[in-house]
């Protein structure tokens, strides 16, 4: 007779998309032993701080979804904020989580003592556990530009992700300073509502028209009925994003000159004047800088009421933005839309690993990791969305999934017996890490834009290949690339 399986202690770090979907994978397997750890005070992760107009996902839906949970009610192809939110808690709720889950509790740091975890929490409370999940999201530390003055704005001024929802919009006169994914996203909901907008651009990007549109009734009714097609469409889904964006990515060729040649032509049709046109047209390649999708932007801007000012920021005053002309551009609200540290991974929790190791140390130049999901010396710690896991504009869920899947295939040895704790070795992470810069030069990140994929040596923190290498890299445990304890005999190679 086979011994029983041990059930494991898990800390997850982060109640949003990645935390949940791990949680749900181990009650699926029958382990309930886990807790969550989150520092807002809610389900959703970016999708509950992100409360922004506009706010919605430039992935469909079908494919911006758990396997495991698909939802028929997607009412469109590209679904709002809103939306992913409500999904996100549903799912949650529908897995008992709200019960497992302390809100409100920022992870201060976990110490690893040679056998288990001790993790402690900035409100105090102390666990001790076999594994800790880092799940808490690449896009979390807002980055405030550095201008002179802001603090003097006598209007109302936040971050995209800090958004004052006090402050009234209709009517008033508005700045949004950048045009990422989510300035883009912003000004298309604002710009029609606000007394006078302006778009504050310092660089041009590049936009995909991809359009979208409503799921009807018919539609729901049809996935309801037949669930089982929901993986149809989700596999379809995932050819179409990974055939093309995450091609054209990370491999020059066919698919990258073809989007490239789209994002040329919707600005050459929706733009007809030359000299506005130059405006908006970047210096860089198309898909550089992480893409911006979407239809109707550059219409916006044949409305007297909505400028786009593409002439520097001098400084803020309590009246408005004064620019490098000298103009003073008065304005009621700015919104500063100029994304995110996204190399922040994990931290500022600490974690401090086999033999005293810190995390904060270990990744003092850069953050990195092996196959996007462990570090050297940090026994039983899966990264979930760690280092590298950004993909060009493909489906987190399904990244994700694939980590929560590696990490299960580990949990289950220890589950079984096999293994007390088991951490990359330095060797295979290093050899992980070269072969990343070694495919770098290929991809369009590195074809000389300044963005947030690039690190502080330069090169993309992206991955740098297609995603289905990905899913075959975390397929399967490769054990000479691990180090495996057992009580009875320390530390052996594996
Ligand atoms: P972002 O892509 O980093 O864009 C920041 C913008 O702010 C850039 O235009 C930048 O200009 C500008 N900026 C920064 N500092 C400035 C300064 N001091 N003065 C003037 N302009 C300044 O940030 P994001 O738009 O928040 O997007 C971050 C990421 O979130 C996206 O790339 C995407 O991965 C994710 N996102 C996804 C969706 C979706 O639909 N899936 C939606 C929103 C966000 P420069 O280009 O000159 O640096």
């Amino acid at each position: 007779m086979s011994a029983p399986l041990r059930s494991p202690r898990i800390a997850i770090v982060g109640a949003g998309m990645s935390g949940i979907g791990m949680a749900c994978k181990l009650k699926l397997a029958g382990i309930e032993d886990f807790e969550l750890f989150e520092q807002w005070s809610d389900f959703g992760g970016t999708w509950h701080a992100n409360t922004y107009p506009g706010l919605s996902c430039d992935v469909a839906s079908r494919y911006y979804q758990y396997t495991f949970a698909p939802n028929p009610d997607w009412t469109h192809v590209y679904s709002s904020g809103h939306e992913i939110n409500a999904y996100l808690h549903r799912v949650a709720d529908d897995f008992g989580l709200r019960a497992k889950t302390s809100f409100k509790t920022p992870v201060d740091e976990a110490t690893w003592t040679g056998s288990e975890w001790v993790l402690r929490t900035k409100t105090g409370r102390e666990g001790r556990y076999d594994f800790v999940i880092t799940a808490a999201g690449g896009l979390v530390r807002t980055r405030k530009p550095a201008i002179d003055g802001l603090e003097d704005f006598a209007g109302a001024c936040f971050h995209s992700a800090e958004w004052d929802l006090s402050v009234p919009l209709d009517g008033r006169r508005i700045g949004v300073i950048g045009t990422g994914s989510t300035g883009m996203q912003i000004t298309r909901a604002l710009a029609p509502r606000a007394g006078y907008f302006e778009l504050y651009q310092r660089t041009p990007q590049w936009i995909f028209p991809l359009p979208n549109f409503r799921y009807g009734p018919w539609t729901k009714a049809f996935y309801r009925r037949f669930p089982q097609l929901q993986q149809r469409a989700y596999d379809t889904w995932a050819a179409f994003f990974e055939g093309t964006f995450g091609r054209g990515t990370v491999q020059p060729g066919f698919w990258r000159k073809l989007i490239q040649a789209g994002c040329r032509s919707h600005l050459r049709l929706a733009v007809r004047d030359r000299k506005q046109r130059a405006r908006f047209t970047p210096d860089d390649e198309p898909m550089c800088k992480r893409m911006v999708m979407g239809t109707g932007f550059y219409k916006l801007f044949e409305q007297p009421s909505v400028e786009l000012v593409d002439t520097g920021i001098e400084r803020v005053e309590a009246g408005g933005i004064r620019t490098t002309d000298g103009a003073l551009h008065e304005l009621d609200v700015i919104v500063l839309a100029t994304g995110f540290d996204a190399h922040a991974f994990v931290r500022p929790m600490e974690l401090t690993g086999h033999e005293g190791v810190k995390l904060s140390e270990a990744w003092a130049d850069e953050p990195f990791g092996y196959r996007t999901v462990a570090l050297p010396e940090f026994p039983n710690v899966m990264m979930l969305i760690g280092p590298h896991s950004p993909f060009g504009n493909q489906s987190l869920f399904s990244i994700s999934e694939t980590q929560q899947d590696f990490a299960m295939g580990i949990i289950e040895r220890w589950r079984c017996g096999e293994v007390d704790a088991m951490w990359p070795t330095r060797e295979a992470t290093e050899r992980f890490n070269e072969e990343v810069r070694a495919a770098v030069p290929n991809t369009v990140w590195a074809t000389g834009c300044d963005s947030w994929y690039l690190g502080k040596d330069g090169l993309p923190q992206a991955w740098p290949w297609v995603p289905s290498r990905h899913r075959e890299l975390l397929a399967e445990l490769d054990p000479t690339d691990w180090k495996i304890q057992r009580a009875e005999e320390p530390v052996a190679a594996a």
